[in-house]
Formats: C-alpha cells, structure tokens, sequence
C-alpha cells in the first residue's frame, strides 16, 4: 500500500505537509506554516498524526511555507530523521530562529499566548536530529527501510529539492517549489524525466499567462529602464524583497547591469534580515545550485547595509539610491513598509516590485491602487496617497505553468497531484493536464483525506 495525505491547512499556498504511507512507515514532505495565519492556526494538520507516528521528515526547500513547523512537527514526532540539503539546513536555521523573534515580538501585539510556537533553545536541542543528504545520492528513508529517497535541484532558491521516494520500482516525485529557467544565482531544476508514477506538483503560476515575447534578459532591460528615470529625476527607487532568495538574485542582478554600464552606480542599501541571508548565501558560494560559486555577494556589490539595530523608522531616506527591503509584501512593521511611508508620496520615486505579491497584502493593495489614490499600509498609520511611480516586474522564482506542463508531457505520469496553488491555478492545471496526459489520474487533494497511490 502506498497512500497519500495532505496535511495543508487549505489547498492555497501556505502550511506545505505531506504524508506519504508506505504500509507502516510514514514520511512527511515540508511542514510549513501558514504566512496569512497567525498562532496556531497557521500550522499544517498536525492532529491527524498521532504521536510519534512519523518516520521521517524531508524538507524540499527554507522558505517558512515548507519549514515553519518544523520544530512543532519534530517535537511531536522525536523518533523521526529529519532530512534535508546542507543548503537548506542553513537557511532554514537562521528563518526559524528569526521566525522565533517574529512571533515573541507579535505575542502581544496579536493577544496570542501560545506564541513563540517553539524557542530559540528548542531549535538549538534540535541540531542533532538534522540530517543532511547530497544531491542526486540515494539513499534509504530510514536504517533498513525498503523506500529510497533521492534529492534533485529544484532551482527555486538555494538548497531547494525535488524529492523522489522509490518502493519496489514504484517512483513518487514531490517537486516543491521549481523553477525550470537559470536566474541570477540560482542554477535552473533539473529533474528525473522518465521513469516516474505519481508526482506531487506546484501549481503557483497556474493563473498566469507568461508574455509569449518574456525573456529574462529583456525584463532586465525594462528594470534597467525605470531605475535610470527615478535616479535622473532625482528619486530613489524602492524594491520591497523576501530577505531570502530574492534579495540575493535582485542584489547580483542590479551588479550585472551597473556592470554592463546600463544602470548608474547608485548605492543599494539592504538591511536586518535580507543582509544575514545575504552573508549565508555567500557562505554557501560552492554548493551545486549556486551560480557564480566564487561570487561574494556582499564584498563585490556596492551595498550599505543599514545597522540591524537601527529601527526601521530611522532608516534615513537618500535620494538616487535603490533600497532592496524586506519583506516582500509589505507587511506591516517589517522594513519594506515603515521605509514606504518615505516613498509613495514623493513624485520623483520608484516603488518596483520583483516577486509574488498576495493580493490582500500592502503590496497587492498598493499595485490595485490608481496613481493619486490614497493607500493604507498599516491600520496604525494615516493613509497616503500613491504619488511614486509603481512597476512590477516579472523576475518569479516559480516555474511557468506552461513549462510544467511540458516537463509533466515529458514524464508521462500516471498521477498527478495539483499542490501549492491558489483556486484558480489549480483550476488551470485541471483543465489543461487532460489534454496532455489522457490517461493521467489527477486530483486535487483535500486536506485530510486519504489517497492510494498503489
Ligand atoms: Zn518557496
Ligand atoms: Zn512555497
């Protein structure tokens, strides 16, 4: 028998964990927490697993939708291997402990007693059950078991894996987050291309049409573009960013083309945690899906990093220059929203967007916001109207569904499972997948109920 589950609060994106059964052995794929849930609402299922049932744990990727419940999942779970790459060791380290911080700094603010959801020390205690694997290495599930699991580069961000568990020929690949294309430090996925039965797939990009004419390089171009007409005039460009992964790509990014002589050489300020990711990322600088494994991001690009203990209200305004602020969505009291208040109503700048932007997020209402309109960034600040230019640029770090769709006709699986995606983009993959595997089995799992696999 082989079964599986999805413990994911919702089918959206968020709380990322799922369960495989292999008759009595159970393996558990991410154990994410939810970004638009706070307490104990933002956790995946963990109730419907009793405690210490979990064999193993392997984590695709750091980002805390796939990481977040790591501690809470292996504290009730003390008997399971927690397995993931050294990169993603790493990163996920440092978010956790910063989540920690987040969530002791909102446990007041938000009337939430059960926050922190685990310690600093409890993290720590952690470290010997983290295990590592290589890319590419199989290796058993756990000591004497007949499932093997292999690791793939996913692209995505550093460190993150597609993940393959075999049983007696039968082959289930969990892609996680992936992105097929190269980007600025980040080597593309490259994943198995036959041979697999069931896979368990992202759909995040399911709602968006790519530009039949995108090319990366060309998107480059157009940033390049706006960036020289804020600094002309005198303004000074902000890029709300997730400190990790997308920090990193838009800081080389923005080296490349003042290197090319297409931008000028303003500074880019970065600060708190977007600058520790930065420091990790070079310090992971000859792992296999870092490009330019030499490239010491934070020495070789002009960067002032702001003191991580300068609040960020007093982040001090410059003109003609870029700020790359987390968090990417604006959220409320992180960098990117309180250095915002100096932005949007100063003609002269550039409020630039790179990555996702949930709709209900600052940065959605921001980008559904006509020039002139007043905006609300936090309930506790006044709104402000929209004067700064807005841009989004299209720089994602997920696959294009058509790209998915084509790696999913290559593979010829006989099931798939639709993750990681919002209604709609799960709706595209429904209608479309048919068309390209007639004979495929494809579901979309509801959270909760049981699936057999074989
Ligand atoms: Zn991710
Ligand atoms: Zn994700």
């Amino acid at each position: 028998m082989i079964r599986f589950t999805s413990l994911a609060a919702g089918k959206e994106i968020g709380a990322h964990a799922y369960l495989l059964e292999f008759d009595s052995l159970r393996v558990v794929l991410d154990a994410g927490t939810h970004p638009k849930r706070d307490g104990l609402a933002s956790l995946p299922r963990l109730g419907d697993l009793p405690f210490g049932s979990v064999d193993a744990i392997l984590l695709s990727h750091a980002h805390l939708d796939h990481s977040g419940a790591l501690p809470v999942m292996a504290r009730e779970h003390p008997g399971a291997r927690i397995l993931m790459s050294e990169a993603t060791r790493v990163l996920s380290d440092a978010l956790l402990h910063n989540s920690v911080n987040v969530m002791t700094s909102q446990r007041d603010e938000l009337r939430l007693a059960e926050y922190p959801l685990y310690t600093h020390r409890e993290l720590e205690r952690l470290y010997p059950r983290w295990e590592t694997a290589p890319m590419r290495s199989p290796f058993p599930v756990t000591d004497g078991a007949d499932v093997r699991c292999e690791f793939f580069e996913a692209g995505h961000i550093l460190g993150a894996s597609a993940i393959l568990l075999e049983r007696q020929g039968h082959r289930i690949l969990y892609t996680g987050d992936i992105h097929f294309e190269e980007q600025s430090v980040t080597r593309g996925a490259a994943l198995p291309t036959s041979g697999v039965d069931t896979v368990i797939v992202e759909t995040t990009r399911g709602n968006v049409a790519r530009d039949p004419d995108y090319t990366r390089e060309r998107e480059m171009d157009r940033l390049a573009g706006h960036i020289n007409e804020v600094i002309k005039r005198g303004g000074s460009v902000l890029a709300p960013v997730f400190a990790m992964g997308k920090t990193q790509e838009l800081l080389v990014m923005l080296h490349d083309l003042k290197q090319r002589g297409e931008i000028p050489d303003s500074p880019i300020h970065i600060g708190g945690l977007g600058t520790k990711m930065t420091r990790l990322y070079d310090m992971l600088g000859g792992r296999p899906s870092r490009l330019r494994p030499n490239m010491r991001i934070l020495e070789e690009v002009r960067i002032v990093i702001s003191s991580s203990k300068k609040r960020a209200g007093q982040m001090e305004y410059h003109p003609r220059c870029i700020y790359a602020l987390s968090s990417g969505m604006m959220s409320p009291k992180t960098v990117s929203n309180i250095f915002a208040r100096q932005i949007l109503e100063n003609e002269r700048c550039g409020l630039f967007f790179v990555g996702y932007a949930d709709p209900e997020s600052p940065a959605g209402r921001i980008l559904a916001t006509d020039p002139g309109q007043p905006v609300q960034l936090d309930p506790e600040d006044r709104p402000r109207a929209l004067r700064c230019e807005v841009q989004k640029f299209d720089f994602s770090g997920h696959a294009t569904r058509e790209s998915i769709l084509s790696y999913l006709e290559t593979l010829q699986p006989s099931t798939v499972i639709l993750v990681h995606g919002d209604e709609a983009a799960l709706a595209w993959f429904g209608q479309n997948l048919p068309a390209k595997l007639p004979k495929a089995r494809i579901v979309v799992p509801e959270p909760g109920t049981a699936y057999d696999l074989l």
